[in-house]
């Protein structure tokens, strides 16, 4: 399986280590498979293998540079018993809607899910291309994925790893996970700035050629642990091909029947991996994009006009308050399979905050919606209080497209849960009626473990008592000048 650039007009194809160890293209694309693999889902060994090997089975289709063994060895070690407290959930809410829980990791964000894979991963291709420098993971973040990031790359041997994260702009356990962060190579930022300024000045870095220029002499790589790499895109795939494996197990559906699934949506990562499970031949039906009020994505799917010219909203679905997402252009790609029309598009993107595309194309590959607040706290109340089925803030956004979509109770369909309800605590006892005034974050947790009979999550249950260890705050502008004070370049 080779990679090439989603811009490339030259062809120029890269084996798997190569793409992940870049995470940008050179011409500042994305990595994608030359081709999608066909996954034989009716084959019924399918059903008897686990997460762990159903992961193996997936990866080798898309990693064909490594040693099976290799492979096989990364997996354990990512689903093994560190995981967390288990790999995932399909719960089912009432007839016809399930709930996959994909935030059992250690960070309780699905984000865990990939993120555990993606340091074996890197490991294992500097290995293969006998790299000896020091890799630079940078990474922006709206909350999730730099805490998912921060775990999975603590102490790995040749790894150095910086988090940017909108200072403001992620909930005050999210917060306190990152700042309480331990290791000797982690290293974490608040930007005044939203995700998106924290996105673009990564990205920008990528580019910068005196970076460049200085990071060679001092023989440092830079990565990326953002779902612009291939190796965190890619994994988010298995848990489609798992999760529907389990409806049949249970006997909720017959092989082959086709199961909705609805994506709660930032950077387009994780539903685009539900799109490639539908290409590789996975009887997905309708894939639903959710956004909540930034819905960038909901008028790009209905009109073709992606418009990031608009005021950015903050949200209590702060990890979904983005206006770029960078998937997007994975999307393109497969849609117009010319890179001369996606590197345009991408480029009056970056230059106009817009463009345009005809809107029959993406119509009809997925449905969408969106939610504003009001929808999101009723949404949680309603399931709780109905159901008995507690969920968190960027779930809601999925349950109410879900009920937005008109799906009969006849059809399945999986809303994606994407965060624990105790990592947005506040805004989740608020919707119940639970919250007084007055309480902190620290006694939310206590009030809805208490009022909902769930456990507190371990690695959120003893932030209070952990130590600050980081204070750093910038300007956008400033980035540059704190990588090269970190990496003393
Ligand atoms: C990151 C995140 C999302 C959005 O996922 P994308 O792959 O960026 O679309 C949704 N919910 C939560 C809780 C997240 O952390």
């Amino acid at each position: 399986m080779r990679y090439k650039s989603t811009r490339d007009m030259y062809s120029k194809e890269v084996d798997f280590s190569n793409a992940v160890l870049r995470g940008l293209a050179l011409d500042k694309g994305l990595y994608e498979p030359v081709e999608i693999p066909h996954l034989d889902i009716k084959n019924p060994s399918f059903l008897d293998m686990d997460y762990i090997e159903l992961s193996y089975d997936i990866l080798s289709k898309f990693i064909s540079d490594f040693e099976k063994e290799d492979i096989k060895k990364a997996v354990e070690s990512s689903y093994g018993q560190g995981f967390g407290e288990k790999i995932l959930d399909v719960v089912n809410i009432k007839e016809g809607i399930y709930s996959l829980e994909l935030f059992h990791g250690k960070t309780s964000a699905f984000k865990d899910m990939a993120l555990s894979l993606l340091p074996h991963l890197i490991v294992n291709a500097k290995k293969k291309r006998q790299v000896t420098s020091e890799t630079l993971i940078l990474t922006a973040t709206s909350g999730d994925t730099g805490k998912a990031a921060l775990e999975a790359f603590k102490d790995v041997d040749g790894i150095k790893i910086i988090v940017f994260y909108p200072v403001d702009g992620v909930s005050e356990i999210q917060k306190r996970q990152m700042v309480t962060q331990e290791g000797n190579n982690t290293y974490v930022i608040g930007i005044e700035g939203n995700f998106d300024d924290a996105q673009r000045g990564v990205k920008e870095i990528f580019a910068d050629d005196e970076i460049k220029g200085l990071f060679e002499k001092k023989n440092i790589e830079l990565s990326s642990a953002n779902s612009i790499n291939i190796g965190r895109f890619l994994p988010q795939i298995i848990y489609y091909v798992y999760s529907y494996l389990e409806l049949v197990r249970r006997k909720d559906i017959s092989i082959g029947e086709k199961v909705n699934y609805i994506v709660p949506t930032g950077n387009f990562g994780n539903i685009l991996a539900c799109y490639y499970a539908k290409l590789m031949g996975l009887p997905v039906g309708e894939i639903v994009c959710a956004s909540n009020e930034n819905k960038v994505l909901v008028d790009f799917l209905n009109s073709g006009k992606y418009d990031t010219r608009r005021e950015f909203k903050k949200t209590n679905s702060p990890s979904m308050d983005i206006l770029v997402s960078s998937n997007v252009e994975r999307f393109l790609s497969n849609i117009f399979k010319d890179p001369v029309r996606v590197k345009s598009l991408m480029e009056k993107l970056a230059d106009e905050g817009w463009y345009e595309i005809d809107s029959k194309l993406v119509k009809n590959e997925m449905g969408s919606y969106f939610t504003n607040e009001e929808e999101v706290r009723k949404s949680i109340r309603e399931a709780y209080e109905n159901y008995g089925y507690l969920m968190d803030t960027h779930t809601a956004v999925a349950y109410d497209a879900y009920k937005k979509s008109g799906f009969s109770s006849g059809e399945k369909s999986v809303v994606v849960s994407t965060a624990s309800p105790f990592k947005f605590v506040k805004d989740v006892l608020k919707s119940i009626g639970e919250y007084e005034d007055g309480m902190d974050e620290f006694e939310c947790l206590d009030k809805l473990s208490k009022v909902s009979g769930l456990q507190i999550p371990n690695g959120i249950a003893g932030l209070e008592s952990k130590e600050i260890r980081h204070q750093s705050v910038c300007r956008p502008g400033d980035m540059k000048e704190m990588i090269k004070t970190i990496m003393s370049v």
